[in-house]
């Protein structure tokens, strides 16, 4: 069964920054307007996410570790699930890979109360100590999985890929304050903010200023956001922030619409700069193609490659480009 955990874990789990994603993704699903999380050893040593969220019963926690318990099914049907994550993998493949404590207190419950998984053993739930929502800690990532520790980078390289994966997160999600701190980092306090200021603190003033707002629809698919003026343009592609239905997705099709949009405004080697929202009717989109990827497969890739090319083009001609 350990096994089982552990190859389970190696889908969800590849790096701390993937153990990043998958809590603050609970956070937001869990309704939290603040979150905060705290690292050390590039998350290596301790991640600890906490939430003002909705919180967990006492009696759900040994539920909220095992595989395939989630809360988050509606109507059995994957497809049209509107919340962040929904396999109930996440938390019991970090439970197999690490010492994780997973602490919660429900609205109006008398106490908090918390379990432990460590390295696939799940404790009893205890009472603890916390004022409200959750707070997830997760210790020695992969310590007992040598083969895997053996391909994280450095902790500097492993703490920035943890804040890249937060901003990409952050920037979708303006209303909720955000803050990445620890012994191994600078802090980083994203307070709640409206979605052009989130944009300019985590994209930059300047592309906040000087980009141009998208705001297109074409059958049931809506366009939102901003795109750079083509003076913004980079060396690479990790200034273009991608949502769908408010998930950071990393998908070679937007991206090479966002660059064909620009034409000959831009020259060849240069990458475009631009934050875009976009939204469909969740049965239109697969988002979960794999866990730990942030692949799409989108219905109907023309419709959204035209979109994006009809409105980037109207956005830079209004502006005489
Ligand atoms: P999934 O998110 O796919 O349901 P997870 O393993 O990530 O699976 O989480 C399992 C369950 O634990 C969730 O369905 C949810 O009920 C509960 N849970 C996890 N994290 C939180 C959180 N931060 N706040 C409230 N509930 C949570
Ligand atoms: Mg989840």
């Amino acid at each position: 069964e350990t096994t089982i955990d552990r190859i389970a874990a190696g889908e969800v789990v590849e790096r701390p920054a993937s153990v990043a994603k998958e809590l603050v993704e609970n956070a937001l699903d869990a309704g939290a307007t603040r979150i905060e999380i705290v690292t050390a050893g590039g998350g290596k040593t301790l991640m600890r996410v906490s939430d003002d969220g909705s919180g967990i019963p006492a009696d759900e926690l040994p539920l909220a570790v095992r595989r395939h318990c989630t809360s988050k099914l509606p109507d059995e049907d994957i497809a049209l699930v509107g919340t962040l994550g929904f396999r109930g993998e996440a938390l019991p493949s970090i439970g197999s890979v690490a010492h994780l404590t997973l602490t919660s207190r429900r609205a109006g419950a008398g106490e908090a109360a918390s379990i432990t998984v460590a390295n696939g053993r799940v404790g009893a739930v205890k009472p603890a100590a916390l004022s409200k929502g959750t707070t997830v800690e997760v210790r020695d990532l992969f310590q007992a999985v040598p083969a895997r520790l053996k391909f994280l980078k450095t902790d500097r390289a492993e703490g920035s890929a943890i804040s890249e994966m937060v901003k990409r997160i952050a920037v979708a999600m303006p209303q909720v304050r955000f803050e990445i701190a620890g012994e191994d980092r600078t802090p980083t306090i994203l307070p709640a903010a409206s979605p052009i200021e989130r944009i300019g603190a985590i994209v930059g003033e300047a592309f906040a200023a000087d980009s141009i707002e998208l705001d297109a629809e074409r059958e049931g698919v809506r366009l939102g956001g901003f795109a750079g003026l083509p003076t913004f343009s980079r060396g690479n592609a990790l200034h273009q922030f991608v949502t769908v239905n408010g998930r950071p997705v990393r998908d070679k099709m937007v991206l090479s619409a966002l660059r064909a949009a620009y034409g000959d405004a831009m020259p060849r080697d240069r990458c475009p700069v631009a934050v875009l929202f976009l939204e469909l009717d969740p049965a239109l989109v697969d988002v979960n193609v794999h866990p730990a990827k942030a692949d799409v497969r989108f219905r109907d890739p023309g419709l959204v490659r035209g979109l994006l090319i009809g409105a980037i083009r109207q956005a830079l001609a209004r502006e005489g480009l």
